[in-house]
């Protein structure tokens, strides 16, 4: 069970996620994560106000920050790609956010996460090998990761545990940010099945079903990358993936 602290932790974390767009339900995971322990640090890319608004809300729970610049350019999709620099016009300025309980970790992080040494600050998240392995492939395809995904993991249907896909149609991801190497990839369901018994441990069990409905929810990926949700009147469509508890 969570003690006092990280009860008080997550409850903050829950009411900023509460009062903006910019914690999606996708990130829930990452933060449950983090407060149990489970993950060193957490990392956000939210716009400066909203950066300034965590520190503030977060100010007396011993945390440490780093926190800087970064541009971002995000697809329909959901894929997002990260720079230090302004590589186009069509790049957002957002600010990069990594916090956790020691300085040096959350120090160490941003660094790597900054410069894209994802080998490095994946393993502050906990990334299994496998999947932090197959990354360089899968955002090389950018705005079709989801395509790459599919490929990687063979026939359906799949694990709802690891569905990152999801998130391309903004629903929730159990393994949260990770992309995994296969839908199939039993380090990542293992990620994915962690927040769903850390939710079922604090009580939140609408929460649980919540994530479980969106993770479980049929869905299309289409030749250019979009990911669609499938609606149960479209039962009827072709190329429907399906996913398994
Ligand atoms: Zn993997």
């Amino acid at each position: 069970m969570l003690n006092q602290y990280s009860r008080n932790l997550l409850g903050k974390f829950l009411s900023l996620y509460q009062s903006s767009d910019q914690i999606s339900i996708a990130i829930l995971s990452e933060i449950i994560l983090f407060t149990y322990g489970i993950n060193r640090v957490l990392r956000l890319v939210v716009e400066p106000n909203f950066s300034n608004e965590i520190k503030r809300t977060l100010f007396n729970e011993n945390l440490y920050f780093s926190s800087g610049k970064l541009y971002e350019a995000i697809k329909d999709n959901g894929w997002s790609s990260i720079s230090n620099k302004p590589i186009d016009n069509k790049m957002r300025t957002k600010v990069l956010l990594v916090l956790g309980n020691e300085l040096s970790d959350v120090e160490d992080c941003y660094k790597n996460e900054l410069n894209g040494d994802f080998r490095i600050s994946g393993k502050y998240f906990n990334y299994p090998d496998c999947c932090i392995n197959s990354y360089p492939a899968i955002s090389s395809s950018q705005e079709k990761w989801a395509n790459s995904l599919i490929e990687n993991s063979g026939p359906g249907p799949y694990p709802c545990w690891a569905n990152r896909l999801a998130t391309g149609w903004g629903g929730a991801c159990f393994s949260g940010e990770l992309f995994p190497c296969s839908l199939h990839c039993e380090n990542a369901i293992a990620i994915g099945r962690k927040t769903y018994n850390c939710l079922l441990d604090i009580g939140f069990k609408k929460l649980s079903r919540e994530f479980l409905q969106q993770s479980l929810n049929p869905l299309i990926v289409h030749k250019n990358g979009k990911i669609e949700k499938v609606l149960d009147s479209q039962k009827y469509k072709n190329n429907i993936i399906k996913f398994f508890k």
